[in-house]
């Protein structure tokens, strides 16, 4: 196991200097460290990374401390200095280094992000230290539990805007210094150096916000700005403590390997996640912005403020910031109908990757935080998050709220755990919260709950869901919340043992009310007639959910998919954009999985009947002030015209191509249908608008269209662009995985990916984004893949990577078990329609 140093050093407060060279390409750090020995010592350990440390001084009071030597273990990032005398417990040393390093792009540490503007090639330098990477830029202590206060300064070129934590407190030359911080962990700290824009403004209670990016996009970050001010008053009133820093920052980084970092203060984001240009942004992208900001903006409480002692409670911090999103969001834009999106994006994906026997439990242990990139997966963010929502549901969302605010004020400016929060939670219920949540987070996967009739009862029994029935099931009872709605007012009803019976009501409609139980539900083939019957009478969460179960259901061998077939045709009345985005993903995976492309045509006359009504209604183009509803309904419903040949679909992309006012919402369908019956001269055109468009997001529309053209000489050439000059590293995964989406792609995109394995793990190795290397391997349906997969990896250094393996082998396994299994049924069932 690795060490914690905290249980030997305990760093109080820091002074932090960092002289960063003209052209931004090295830098210098000076970090002295006042600390308290936690026991009598002659061996200080500090971590330090790929740092050259050129001077080294330990002092207790006035007092030198002669250093013996000092060397590195490079295996734990540790820098360990034998002293000639021991230190006594509780004795204050305080550590003084100087180490020197380069800059490199790893989107790790301190790393650059080079732009072009008029012409002139600039550099942002900005910091990315979670999990482990503050090691990289200076010596300290570099746990979760090491909280210290810190004292910043940063030496640079004179004509760049100099941003951290906290507000400028002086300038002394070209050195500027920030106020001190309050005690918080290494992980948060941050700086970001840049020729940045600023826009402003204050919230309700005088807190100062800004946005800043470089000049050309800073009235685009206009979105950003309104919904941070609005979310921290939210936040504030929701947590019942104040924001604790006297500023928010928001920093648009265009080189960033995660969607934004949650830094006390100073929040960095991806270019996506925070610039909304309303001539050019999609209303999904623009909801997407308002979600990452809520996001971080939980985080600087939840997670800043109070932070996981160590980093297997991981799951508690993301987890929880998705959540709160989620619940600030809703309360900004109530017109969104967000807890919508919540259960069919978050919820059902989460379910999804859940139901493998290679998940994880959501609380896992965590030796080296090495280990960790691989779960900031979607079992620690939406998993995570779906279980506190069922647990704001079961116990109350008064009772919840005055949970969270106690374990806010009790444990501000330390370190919990996840049972100090179900300590908090239980206070305010009768209920043992820590009793019901541990099967939900110390066990991995999930119940499928089935329902059925018998006489004048209702038996529920439920069983651990698996996508692959092959592999073994775990035999675990969860507490299942049932959620019933009115005919049955069990709002902290627990199912909890294999099976059990209710008395049958007439009005019986469904289980999971609301979908905020993690699990899933299997209704016998009559009470699914019965509910699909009432379809329309369902609220929207319910209707989109009972499709998802259903589908799942299907995959897994637990239903026929004739039977979600039979659901679907229910769905022709739809109205709502969630609804929409299960029956497309419904159909998408019937498609791409059972039929292929040989096939796909016998989806045709269904497909039909269920948008018939909806591409009439909403057409082509978007009516001035309609609803942001249709705007979300229209390209999904195209999309399926588009795809199988239905009305005038095709002839609509081709006249709306060629004008130049596409609205954003359709503009990716239409360049994808285009790529994929384009030539070599419509793929020149495409490749320049990539080339010289500026706004980021408009050039991953370009780009993911790039991946989607299907002549073999042009595959070619997309797969040559990936590690050109021209495609940031943070943007490889998005060309890789449009390739492996390709099916005439696959192959030769493989090869490239065998070939190239050395550049992948050399780029990315140390972050997110290693693992989604892994992950779009599962785009490969057929089970002889799995043998190619295997034997690939088998040579191969696999830290960080193993559970992505096992996890691609399985989804492989199951779609192929599933195609065989339900493909001639589906075919002949769709022939007769
Ligand atoms: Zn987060």
């Amino acid at each position: 196991m690795t060490k914690r140093l905290t249980q030997h050093l305990k760093p109080n407060h820091y002074a932090v200097h960092f002289i960063l060279a003209d052209d931004l390409a090295s830098f210098e750090s000076h970090s002295t460290i006042d600390a308290t020995a936690q026991k009598e010592t002659d061996v200080l350990e500090l971590h330090a990374k790929d740092l050259d440390i050129t001077t080294l001084t330990v002092t207790a009071g006035k007092t030198t401390i002669e250093v013996q030597e000092h060397s590195f273990n490079t295996a734990e990032d540790l820098l360990v200095i034998k002293l000639k005398q021991p230190l006594a417990k509780d004795s204050a040393v305080t550590i003084k280094t100087i180490a020197t390093a380069t800059v490199t792009p790893t989107m790790h540490g301190i790393y650059p992000a080079h732009y072009e503007e008029d012409g002139q090639k600039k550099t942002i330098l900005s910091t990315q230290f979670e999990s482990h990477h503050a090691r990289e830029a200076f010596v300290c202590v570099d746990e979760p539990a090491a909280k210290a206060t810190f004292d910043v300064s940063i030496t640079g070129p004179s004509d760049l805007t100099y941003l951290s934590n906290m507000p400028v407190d002086s300038t002394d030359g070209s050195r500027t210094v920030f106020a001190t911080s309050p005690v918080m962990s290494t992980y948060l700290l941050a700086f970001a150096v840049g020729d940045f824009a600023k826009l402003s403004k204050t919230t309700k209670r005088g807190v100062e916000v800004n946005t800043y990016s470089m000049p050309r996009t800073i009235d685009h970050t206009q979105f950003a700005l309104d919904v941070a001010a609005d979310c921290l008053d939210f936040f504030e009133e929701y947590f019942g403590v104040e924001y604790p820093l006297p500023k928010s920052d928001l920093v648009a980084i265009p080189e960033f390997a995660a969607g934004a970092m949650e830094n006390w203060g100073l929040v960095t984001y991806r270019e996506t996640a925070i610039i909304n240009d309303p001539a050019n942004t999609a209303l999904s992208n623009k909801q997407y912005i308002a979600e990452v900001v809520c996001h971080e903006l939980a985080h600087q409480w939840f997670g800043n403020l109070v932070t996981m002692q160590w980093w297997d409670d991981l799951w508690l911090n993301e987890g929880f910031a998705s959540w709160a999103a989620a619940l600030a969001v809703d309360a900004l834009f109530p017109n969104w109908d967000v807890w919508a999106f919540f259960v069919a994006e978050d919820s059902s994906y989460a379910l999804s990757e859940d139901a493998l026997t290679n998940s994880h439990p959501i609380r896992v242990p965590v030796e080296n935080p090495k280990d960790i990139s691989e779960i900031f997966d979607a079992i620690s963010y939406r998993k995570g998050a779906s279980i506190i929502r069922m647990l704001n549901q079961y116990i109350g969302a008064a009772n919840f709220q005055a949970g969270i605010s106690k374990y806010l004020k009790e444990f501000a400016y330390g370190n919990a755990t996840t049972d100090d929060l179900w300590n908090c939670l239980s206070t305010e219920t009768d209920i043992d919260v820590a009793e019901f949540m541990k099967p939900w987070t110390e066990v991995m996967g999930f119940p499928a709950v089935s329902v059925t009739k018998s006489n004048a009862n209702i038996v529920l029994a439920q069983e651990h869901f698996l996508l692959n029935s092959t592999r073994p099931k775990q035999n675990v009872t969860w507490p299942v919340p049932l959620l019933s709605n009115d005919s049955y007012k069990t709002g902290t009803a627990v199912f909890n043992s294999t099976s059990t019976q209710l008395p049958y009501n007439d009005n019986f409609l469904k289980i999971n009310s609301g979908h905020s139980g993690f699990y899933r539900t299997n209704y016998s083939p009559k009470l699914q007639e019965t509910l699909s019957q009432q379809i329309d009478r369902l609220p929207l969460v319910d209707r989109l959910g009972i499709l998802d179960d259903a589908a799942e259901l299907a995959v897994a061998g637990i239903k026929p998919t004739t039977e979600v077939l039979e659901l679907l045709k229910n769905y022709a009345n739809e109205d709502k954009s969630q609804v929409w985005s299960v029956i497309g993903s419904t159909i998408h995976s019937v498609r791409s999985t059972l039929l292929g492309e040989e096939n796909e045509h016998l989806l045709k006359g269904l497909v039909e009947q269920l948008i018939e009504q909806k591409y009439n209604e909403l057409g082509w183009e978007e009516a001035k002030g309609e609803s942001e509803n249709d705007q979300l309904v229209r390209p999904v419903v195209l999309a399926l015209a588009t795809r199988f040949d239905l009305f005038d679909a095709r002839k609509q992309v081709e006249s709306i191509y060629n004008s130049d006012t596409t609205a954003p919402n359709l503009r990716g369908l239409i360049y994808g249908h285009k790529a994929k019956y384009g030539d070599k001269d419509l793929y020149k055109i495409f490749w320049n608008n990539y080339l010289q468009e500026d706004l980021q997001e408009q050039k991953n529309r370009w780009a993911r269209a790039l991946t989607e053209f299907r002549e073999p000489e042009l595959i070619h050439q997309t797969i040559d662009a990936i590690q050109s000059e021209h495609v940031r590293l943070q943007d490889t995964i998005s060309w890789a995985a449009g390739l492996m989406r390709n099916t005439k792609a696959q192959q030769a995109f493989w090869e490239w990916y065998k070939q190239n394995w050395v550049w992948i793990e050399s780029n990315y190795s140390a972050g997110h984004i290693y693992s989604y290397f892994v992950a779009i391997l599962g785009f490969f349906k057929d089970q002889s893949r799995i043998e190619e997969i295997k034997d690939f990896f088998a040579d191969k250094n696999t830290d960080g990577i193993g559970r992505s393996i096992e996890q691609v082998i399985e989804k492989i396994e199951y779609k192929s078990a599933w195609k065989k299994r339900d493909s001639e049924a589906v075919k002949n069932w769709l022939t007769k329609q």
